[in-house]
């Protein structure tokens, strides 16, 4: 994963309970709408919170699933994009 880190100059309170909210702008910018599973990273002393997939990115399926670059790509899907990047190198 490729990272840019920037601040937002926002600033939250965690509350007695752990809570942070997530800024309204920031939901808003990158779409976390309610009910939203977030998963937490860590990096470099920092925890950055992104949408969770549980689905494959491209097809949505649940079955055979592997990680690559943070993203969930079903077996399906894998085999198609080799056959597909390797027919493309032919050309
Ligand atoms: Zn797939």
């Amino acid at each position: 994963m490729t990272s840019t880190i920037k601040s937002t100059g926002i600033v939250r309170k965690v509350d007695l309970l752990g809570r942070v909210v997530i800024p309204k702008e920031i939901r808003s910018v990158y779409n976390f709408v309610e009910e939203q599973e977030v998963e937490f990273y860590v990096e470099n002393n920092r925890i950055i919170i992104g949408k969770y997939h549980k689905n494959c990115i491209f097809c949505n399926s649940d079955q055979n699933l592997i990680v690559y670059e943070d993203k969930l790509i079903c077996g399906q899907c894998v085999g198609y994009i080799n056959k597909n990047m390797v027919l493309g190198a032919a050309q």
